[in-house]
């Protein structure tokens, strides 16, 4: 078990269960050094093997040179490393039902046990308050550390018409609630389908929430995921 062989499972799980397609990337802080971390070299997340990873300081510079292609979008990770010392995994994904949280006047509310954190309150970056006419990527350090500074202690911030990105103390809290964001984002449009304009809809209240969120971390669900995860990246070998 290690972290790079931990981190190429988490780009599986992610696409595996449609929070990443294509695009989107998850990296991991270094245990050896925290001024670094590590990141796959751009590359669809399907086919990411540990090959791929690459070590970047948090200027989001890769310590070894070549001239492989880098994601544009590399700098919310290194932004974000060097705001938040406690995070050690971050994902990037546009995940599509948590998109329309991020364009409307509706916020997502904890709704769903698995996503309990989202009572911790989510922010949405507004990338124009940094750079107008933007293509919406996140492609230079100031855009990351605007969007490090939205964050700010929380678990995920919204992206405005883009996706959002997730951090946690780990990879598998990251990965799981990046998991539990696309889901609890559905289940609240379901409900609010459901409950129509008058309708009542229970959310958490804050004591839920702060009972729920530190014991949440996912564990049983990363095992399950990541074994799974290994055994289709054996099977390609
Ligand atoms: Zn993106």
């Amino acid at each position: 078990m290690s972290l790079i062989e931990d981190l190429v499972a988490s780009y599986r799980i992610l696409a595996e269960h449609g929070v990443i397609d294509g695009y989107g990337h998850v990296s991991v802080r270094s245990e050896r050094d925290p001024k670094r971390y590590y990141l796959s070299r751009s590359l669809a997340p399907e086919l990411v093997t540990e090959n791929d990873i690459l070590e970047f300081d948090l200027d989001s510079n890769p310590v070894t040179a070549g001239n492989q292609p880098l994601y544009l979008e590399r700098f919310i990770h290194g932004e974000i490393y060097k705001s938040r010392p406690e995070v050690n995994a971050v994902v990037h994904n546009h995940s599509p039902s948590v998109i329309p949280f991020g364009v409307t006047s509706v916020p997502l509310k904890p709704i769903f046990h698995m996503a309990a954190f989202i009572g911790v309150g989510i922010p949405t970056f507004e990338i124009r308050k940094t750079q107008k006419g933007s293509d919406m990527l996140i492609r230079t350090p100031r855009l990351g550390a605007a969007l490090a500074r939205s964050l700010g202690p929380k678990p995920a911030a919204l992206m405005r018409g883009h996706g959002s990105v997730v951090v946690g103390e780990d990879l598998q809290r990251a990965v799981g609630r990046s998991m539990y964001l696309e889901t609890s984002a559905r289940l609240q449009m379901q409900a609010m389908l459901i409950a129509g304009p008058r309708g009542k809809i229970t959310w958490f209240d804050a004591a839920e929430v702060k009972a729920s969120v530190p014991r949440q971390d996912y564990a049983r669900a990363w095992d399950l995921w990541r074994k799974k995860a290994l055994e289709r990246i054996k099977a390609e070998r």
